[in-house]
């Protein structure tokens, strides 16, 4: 059985003071969620502290990028080693808004998806079409190649350890959600594809999540399709009361 995966992406919101709030709110109400992995991947200048909050709590932290690079002259960046040294389990790689404001390419994002592999942390590896991709009927060709330029050269034995997100960009900060069905049309595709490229045991195994748009009141009819396994919150994992409906 894949264990429901939740996690909150608080891109660059929140001040020391709120997020230290919303993370106490969370560890209150969500204090070691049963049979769910819950994750909230606060700003980097945040996460020695919240992960003093959250400490014992079973609520896990996650960044929301990071630079391939262990170390070295990359002035302004944050390596995967750096993340996992301060307690880090998880980080989100190819977010749609660091492929489009930041030109993150699929081979970058290879890179990153290794990196992080290769110290310990656990990728959540974003992928999903533009708008325009979808209304040309390209969604399919675009997912699948993010996802095999992704995973190319990692050995399939490490997909187990990557949480792919389905996020159509066109669903983003933007309302407009993806139906359940739509959904569970892609998640299938992905783990059709995930087969081919390991094994159906593997991809049977590996967790596949939504993003876009999910609030308390859409969350139910995404989780209950067969090959969607938690979802990636933005804009509504800012507010504990309805990241914390999400989750329950
Ligand atoms: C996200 O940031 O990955 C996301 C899905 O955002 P939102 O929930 O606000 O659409």
């Amino acid at each position: 059985m894949r264990v429901p995966f939740i996690a909150g992406n608080w891109k660059m919101y929140t001040n020391l003071q709120e997020a230290s709030k919303l993370a106490s709110s969370l560890v209150n109400s969500l204090k070691n969620p049963e049979q769910k992995e819950v994750v909230i991947c606060p700003p980097y200048i945040y996460l020695g502290e919240i992960r003093e909050i959250i400490n014992n709590s079973g609520i896990k932290l996650g960044a929301q990028n990071a630079y391939f690079q262990p170390q070295g002259a990359f002035t302004g960046e944050v390596s995967f080693t750096m993340l996992k040294d301060i307690g880090c389990d998880y980080v989100i790689v190819g977010h749609s808004e660091r492929r489009q404001i930041f030109n993150e390419d699929n081979e970058l994002v290879n890179k990153k998806l290794k990196a992080s592999l290769s110290c310990g942390l656990s990728p959540i590896f974003c992928v999903g079409e533009l708008l325009e991709e979808r209304e040309r009927g390209e969604t399919e060709r675009v997912v699948r190649l993010q996802i095999e330029s992704g995973l190319d050269d990692i050995p399939a034995e490490d997909f187990v350890k990557i949480i792919i997100a389905y996020e159509p960009v066109w669903a983003i900060g933007t309302g407009k959600n993806a139906t359940p069905e739509q959904a569970q049309e892609v998640h299938s595709f992905i783990r059709k594809l995930v087969a081919h490229l390991s094994n159906g045991s593997i991809a049977q195994e590996m967790r596949i999540i939504y993003g876009g748009s999910v609030k308390a009141e859409n969350i139910e009819r995404l989780a209950e399709q067969k090959d969607i396994d938690g979802a990636l919150v933005g804009g509504a994992s800012l507010s504990a009361e309805s990241f914390i409906k999400i989750v329950q």
